[in-house]
């Protein structure tokens, strides 16, 4: 039996791990201080005997009672309006909640893997971005705190695992898409569904031209969960290498929901990077990894989700009003 800690395990790609890693019989420890997350991800876990959810801020000495075999880095605010909003635990939870998983990790004799992110790559100068590619990041600029936490994150992980041998991995992600997103987190996605859902024109920044590459969670999880397995230790991207403009990806949403939304166009945000697609050699060749689920199944499959949450949201929009009787 392998007990495995996930940090961030309460957020979007933690629950989805949380699931995959309970599943393949994994006792799990979800680890989290719920700044971006929410404990709702994992509710139907609890009571699952394999289950443990702590709150945590993994800034701090990380206290784990018994073994561990694995320790998944996850937490980190990930939307670039979260980490706009919280620029300093951005780079703490990078930098102080990276060194502290390690240690625990070296503790423990655990193997670890890091969540980190293309955004290593910047505004990149090479299409599609290989793991060789060494960025293009403005250490100063507004995205800085999450880039350089992520690429100082990569840096500790190498070094632990140079100096101390702790088995090491590290997962660049590439941006993911599926339930459990939350509808307010600012991305693409989520803001554009409930924009058609809701009859919003969809806010499309800049002229739209800018592209992502955008890779259902599923396949996501199950790449990580072969490259944890895999003794590749150097960065490896995963992704979906379906690149879209995000205009066009503004109209396939308005198509998908049968809406009658606009598309406005708002300012580009200060270094949002032009292009991004992972060129996944690497992910094919040593883990044996392709994406399964093509963008409209899994849009399709996220848009049964954003309807729930929207008639969630509804539901408690309309009990919370008060009554006529009350009103008077
Ligand atoms: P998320 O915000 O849904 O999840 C992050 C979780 O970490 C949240 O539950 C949050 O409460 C928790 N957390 C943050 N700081 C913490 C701290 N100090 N202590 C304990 N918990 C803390 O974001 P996500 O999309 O699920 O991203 C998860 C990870 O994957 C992040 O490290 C992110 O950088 C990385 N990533 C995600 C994407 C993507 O497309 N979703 C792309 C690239 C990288
Ligand atoms: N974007 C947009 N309208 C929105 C939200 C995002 O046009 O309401 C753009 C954003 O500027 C970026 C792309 O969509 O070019 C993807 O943004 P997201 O926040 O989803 O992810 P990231 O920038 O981290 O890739």
């Amino acid at each position: 039996m392998s007990r495995t800690l996930i940090t961030g395990g309460a957020g979007f790609l933690g629950s989805h791990l949380c699931d995959r890693f309970l599943a393949e019989g994994h006792d799990v420890i979800c680890m989290d201080n719920f700044i971006t997350g929410n404990p709702d991800n994992v509710a139907h876990l609890i009571g699952h005997p394999g289950f443990d959810l702590i709150e945590h801020d993994v800034t701090n000495f990380i206290y784990v009672e018994g073994g561990l075999d694995y320790v998944l880095h996850f937490a980190s605010p990930a939307s670039p309006i979260d980490y706009l909003k919280y620029p300093i635990q951005t780079l703490k939870v990078g930098a102080l909640g990276t060194h502290k998983a390690l240690g625990l990790a070296k503790a423990k004799g655990a193997r670890f893997l890091l969540a980190s992110t293309s955004e290593v790559y910047g505004d990149p100068l090479e299409h599609p971005q290989r793991e060789t590619y060494w960025g293009n990041v403005n250490p100063v600029g507004l995205r800085g705190v999450y880039d350089e936490a992520k690429r100082f994150a990569e840096a500790m992980a190498m070094a632990y695992h140079r100096y101390h041998g702790v088995e090491t991995r590290i997962v660049r992600i590439f941006n993911t898409f599926g339930p459990r997103m939350r509808l307010d987190d600012g991305r693409a996605l989520p803001t554009f569904m409930t924009q058609a859902l809701t009859g919003e024109p969809l806010t499309v920044f800049g002229d739209g031209s800018q592209t992502r590459s955008f890779c259902y969670v599923n396949d996501l999880i199950d790449g990580i969960f072969r490259l944890l397995q895999s003794d590749v230790v150097e960065p490896v991207n995963i992704g979906n290498p379906d690149e879209i403009t995000i205009l066009d990806f503004a109209k396939e949403i308005i198509e998908l929901t049968d809406s009658d939304s606009s598309i406005t166009f708002e300012p580009l945000p200060a270094d949002d990077p032009k292009i991004r697609q992972p060129d996944i050699s690497k992910a094919t060749d040593e883990l044996g990894w392709t994406p399964k689920i093509d963008r409209r199944e899994g849009l399709s499959r996220t848009l049964d989700y954003v309807r729930e949450r929207l008639q969630d949201r509804a539901d408690d929009e309309s009990a919370s009003e008060p009554t006529p009787a009350a009103s008077s």
